[in-house]
């Protein structure tokens, strides 16, 4: 756990020699583990060199490449703190990026590069700008191949923050959280009992490595095990059935929306897919009856969940990948090392009993050392004793197994009753005519909060909103019903798969977004 990130993650590469580290999906290009070594070594070298130091931050904005990885460490190495940041984000939000974070070195892909430049000159205190591939004007990646400067000694302290990632503002603003070579370095040793992983395993990379999932799941823990990664820079259905069955691909980790696509797309039954051993899904609360549609589908003998977020850097719960035993809907065992309470809603600090719903505190190794610049954020979140306060609602059964329900904040209050978007959102998934499904809750006139689902309807359905509200009404208790519906082109999404209420709640933006602005 003293080691220093890319040691933990790379520590063994130099030894997989000629096994091939990553592959691009898009045009079969490869980088073995011996190449990545050397690779991550000259980048470090590099930006040694042009003056990066000891606790500089790093911007990577980059979608997934093969050479993401080699980028992310050399700079680890180099003693930076990379903040990862969003490929599509706007120059202003970028700019708020580079601002917060201090960034003063970013490494872009050529496609993004306008954004990039104008991020830089928005927020200011940008030394440099380089670009993986190739741009005039710009050091690319490449270039800094050939590097023959000396490789950067730095004395890493564990508590060092290593990874910068913004947690995915659903709830508000973005924040950054600090994560350091101990936070992240523990969860990976916690992970591994639970997802084992060695060469010959070919994991398939299509969420993105900028969000930390991602980042773990595709990249930290398989070339810490000498396993394969074949790289998507983004989600279409059939180059991602395509490339599975090309490459056999044998572990998917993903988010819920491609477990709904896996589930329901006619695509799927076109390909072969009988490499894949196990699937993953993470990230926003996932339907049990959709997880056992896509796992038949598919062909394996469930979808493993895993629970967390960014401030955990990011792992609390697993299932097993050899778990026989989960019951469906489960996000899984407390990671080994990790604390787990359940306290009421309405009395804090008081804990509750098995199989009862109430707020996940989650304490270990794993946490976060606070949120950057923001003190007070980071108290609300950690209290003094070292417990996450989650802000989930979730409850644990008498084997362990951890159950999400959805978000506190997300709750709506009907008269005095509390309902679980997530809850209906899962129902309204099970309607033969709806492709994708939305609730929130709206105040009516006496001042309750009711349920409002927001739908998108099957390709040709003509389902009206009194014939889907009864239908709900016939499967819920009296206080669940949805009591408004909205058809909507397409559910707002972030890359994770949360659903972005914000945007539901601002008309305004909707409206831009069905213009296709
Ligand atoms: P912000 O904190 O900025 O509002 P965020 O919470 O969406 O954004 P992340 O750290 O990416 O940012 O997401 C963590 C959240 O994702 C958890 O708090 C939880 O609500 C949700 N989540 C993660 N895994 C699961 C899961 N398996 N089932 C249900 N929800 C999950
Ligand atoms: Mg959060």
């Amino acid at each position: 756990l003293e080691a220093p990130i890319h040691d933990v993650v790379l520590g063994g590469a130099a030894a997989h020699g000629d096994t091939v580290a990553l592959i691009d999906g898009t045009n079969g290009m490869s980088v073995t583990y011996a190449q990545l070594d050397t690779f991550h070594r000259r980048i470090a070298a590099h930006l040694a060199e042009a003056g990066l130091r000891k606790g500089d931050v790093l911007a990577l904005h980059s979608p997934n490449t093969i050479a993401y990885p080699a980028v992310f460490y050399g700079a680890t190495r180099a003693g930076a703190a990379v903040t990862t940041v969003h490929p599509l984000a706007t120059a202003e939000e970028f700019a708020k990026q580079i601002e917060d974070s201090g960034a003063r070195w970013i490494v872009t892909v050529s496609l993004f590069l306008d954004v990039a430049r104008r991020a830089a000159e928005l927020a200011g205190g940008v030394q440099e700008i380089y670009v993986c591939d190739r741009a005039e004007g710009h050091t690319s990646v490449l270039d800094m191949l050939g590097s023959t400067a000396p490789e950067p000694e730095i004395a890493f302290d564990a508590d060092d923050v290593a990874v910068l990632p913004y947690s995915s503002g659903t709830t508000g603003t973005p924040k950054g959280v600090m994560l350091t070579h101990r936070s992240i370095g523990s969860n990976l040793e916690q992970l591994r009992p639970f997802i084992p992983m060695e060469p010959g395993q070919i994991i398939l990379a299509v969420l993105p490595f900028f969000h930390i999932y991602g980042l773990t799941a595709l990249l930290n823990v398989p070339l810490r095990s000498g396993a394969t990664v074949v790289v998507l820079p983004r989600f279409d259905l059939d180059q991602f059935l395509g490339v599975i069955q090309e490459y056999r691909v044998t572990g998917l980790y993903v988010a819920p929306p491609i477990v709904l696509a896996l589930a329901k797309h006619p695509a799927v039954d076109a390909y072969d897919l009988s490499g894949v051993e196990y699937i993953v899904s993470a990230a926003a609360p996932l339907d049990a009856d959709l997880a056992a549609a896509c796992a038949a589908r598919v062909g394996v003998p469930a979808v493993l969940q895993a629970y967390g977020m960014t401030e955990l850097s990011p792992g609390a719960n697993v299932v097993p990948i050899d778990a026989r035993d989960a019951p469906p809907g489960t996000v899984g065992k407390l990671l080994p090392n990790t604390e787990l309470r359940i306290t009421s809603l309405d009395t804090p600090g008081e804990d509750l009993g098995i199989g009862t719903d109430g707020e996940i505190l989650i304490r270990g190794p794993q946490t976060m050392k606070g949120y950057l610049g923001r003190p007070d954020a980071t108290a609300a979140m950690i209290d003094p004793d070292g417990w996450v306060h989650t802000g989930d609602v979730g409850r644990v059964d008498a084997n362990g197994w951890l159950f999400v329900v959805d978000r506190v904040k997300e709750l709506i209050k009907y008269k005095g009753y509390q309902v679980a978007p997530a809850e209906l959102e899962a129902l309204l998934l099970g309607h033969a005519s709806v492709a994708d499904a939305a609730v929130i809750g709206v105040p009516d006139p006496d001042g309750n909060e009711i349920p409002k689902a927001y739908v998108v309807r099957t390709p040709g359905a003509d389902l009206t909103a009194d014939a889907l509200m009864a239908w709900v009404a016939e499967r819920v208790a009296p206080y669940k019903k949805v009591r408004e519906v909205e058809f909507i082109e397409t559910v707002p999404r972030a890359v994770s798969g949360k659903i972005l209420r914000r945007e539901l709640r601002e008309p305004r933006e909707l409206r831009e977004r069905a213009d296709g602005r």
